[in-house]
Order: C-alpha cells, then sequence, then structure tokens
C-alpha cells in the first residue's frame, strides 16, 4: 500500500469516536517500532516528522522508511510534516512524498494565519495530500518551538471555527491546555473547548502533546472530538530510558543493536498501549 492523506481514516474516527495517533519519527528505530506496534494492533497511523528531526534524519530517509513502512504493513499511514513553519517547508515536503503536512502559523495573527493556511491547503489538495492547521498556543518545547506558559493561549471556539471555514484543512489543532514535553502536574485539559468546536465542524481537533496525558482525560477528549492526538515525548522516554537501563548494567556492551533492540521493544509497548486508549485499534 501506498502512503495515504489523513483523510483515509479521520472522517471515520470523527464518526466513529476514536482518535488516530500521531507518532513522531525520530530514527529507523522509531519507525520500526511505531510499525510493529500498528499491525500488532491493526491500525492506521500518523508518522509525525518535526523540521528537526527531518533536518536529523534526512528528508529522502525519513520518505523511505515511511513508504517502505506502507508497503510491509498495508496499513493506512499517513507520512505528516508536524508543525510545519512556511509555505517552502511544506511544498518541500509534499514534492518529496509527504501525503499530509501541518502548517503552524498560530504565531500569526488569526487573518495571517487563515490567509498563509488557504495558500497551503489550496496546493496540498491539488495533489491529494491533507492538511492540519493550528490555532492559539500550545505550551512546552518540542525541538526547535519553544512557548512559554505565559505565551501560551487557548483557542476561543468562535475563531477556530471562522478559521475550518474559511481555510477547509482536513483538522485542526487547538491549544486546550495540553503541551508539549513533559508535564509538572496534570494538564487542565478544555474539554468544553473541543466539544464547541467539534459539534459545528465536520473535522476532528487535534490535540498535541498526548504524552503524559492520563487515560481518563484522553478518553474525555476523543468523546469530545479530538480524533488525532500527537505522543512523542513518551517515546522519546521509553527509549532513552531502555538504553540507559542496558548501558549502566554492562559497560561491556558497545553493539548498537544490544541497546537500540530494547529500546524499540519498549516504544513497541508504548505504542501499542496508546492504539488500544485511542481505540484505533481494529480500524485499519
Ligand atoms: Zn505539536
Amino acid at each position: 500500500m501506498a502512503l495515504v492523506s489523513m483523510n483515509e481514516f479521520l472522517p471515520k474516527a470523527k464518526a466513529n469516536k476514536f482518535a488516530v495517533g500521531q507518532f513522531n519519527m525520530n530514527n529507523l528505530e522509531f519507525a520500526q517500532a511505531i510499525m510493529d506496534a500498528a499491525i500488532a494492533e491493526n491500525s492506521p497511523f500518523i508518522y509525525g516528522v518535526s523540521e528537526g528531526a527531518l533536518k536529523y534524519m534526512g528528508i529522502e530517509n525519513t520518505v523511505a522508511l515511511a513508504e517502505a513502512a506502507a508497503k510491509k504493513s498495508g496499513l493506512p499511514i499517513a507520512l505528516h510534516l508536524d508543525h510545519g513553519s512556511s509555505f517552502e517547508v511544506a511544498m518541500k515536503c509534499i514534492r518529496a512524498g509527504f501525503s499530509s503536512v501541518m502548517f503552524d502559523g498560530s504565531h500569526y495573527s488569526l487573518e495571517e494565519n487563515i490567509k498563509l493556511t488557504k495558500e497551503v491547503v489550496k496546493v496540498a489538495k491539488e495533489m491529494g495530500v491533507s492538511v492540519e492547521g493550528e490555532l492559539g498556543t500550545i505550551g512546552g518545547v518540542e525541538d526547535d518551538i519553544s512557548v512559554d506558559e505565559a505565551d501560551a493561549h487557548l483557542a476561543k471556539p468562535e475563531e477556530a471555527i471562522r478559521f475550518y471555514e474559511e481555510t477547509g484543512v482536513d483538522c485542526l489543532a487547538i491549544a486546550v491546555g495540553t503541551a508539549h514535553g513533559m508535564y509538572a502536574g496534570e494538564p487542565n485539559i478544555h474539554f468544553d473547548i473541543i466539544e464547541a468546536v467539534t459539534s459545528k465542524i465536520p473535522v476532528p481537533v487535534v490535540l498535541h502533546g498526548g504524552s503524559g496525558v492520563p487515560d481518563e482525560m484522553i478518553k474525555k477528549a476523543i468523546a469530545a472530538g479530538a480524533g488525532k492526538i500527537n505522543v512523542n515525548t513518551e517515546n522519546q522516554v521509553a527509549c532513552t530510558n531502555a538504553i540507559r537501563e542496558v548501558l549502566s548494567s554492562n559497560d561491556k556492551v558497545y553493539d548498537p543493536r544490544k541497546y537500540l533492540g530494547p529500546a524499540k521493544e519498549a516504544m513497541v509497548e508504548v505504542v501499542r498501549e496508546k492504539i488500544k486508549l485511542f481505540g484505533s485499534n481494529n480500524q485499519a
């Protein structure tokens, strides 16, 4: 199977009240672990790739890994640019073979964000590529992007509805109280904002910063209309903890497969649990 746009599974997710996970790809082991977990759970999924990860892996390797996963698994897999910062980077990804892109214009004014997002949607739609937009500012740190708590502000439902109507995005990330990276305490998720927006638009909203959100909150967010949930930090933590454990208990190890293998297994467990929690198992 070839890579697909998010429209292959997001409408079904919205209709049947489940969410599809975006699991970020940071290297070969992430790509393999996410695919293995999705095969075991028979689930669609989204490979998220940030601009930082793209620089690290190279765009050709990134696309090749995702295409190989789609071919091998036969699952509906979208390869998605995460937090794309410009029209140019979105186009570069589409030309290279991405099936989906996010344009994050959240640091612009609403008018400018709508205008720039529309330009991306116009080209992407013609190519069969799905687009995620962002409204409001999601706090926390995610590779090159750092937003102070004080600068993070929640999305206003009426603005989100207008944003959808004018841009025609396929899903919409709105700031509802989650944050990128690790939480110090429990997040305060505004389920009422999710509900107010998704009850008025035909596409799902996206929950960024899904790592470390208690299971009950994830279920409530999905019930309120979150149809795509992003997870990266939990896989990074599982990966690094597994490597640290191998290396700290054995200083003779030098074969990378001896610590990357356990790292991969740890990530498979994380992704399988998330897929089951999101309800996308057996939805491929
Ligand atoms: Zn994000």
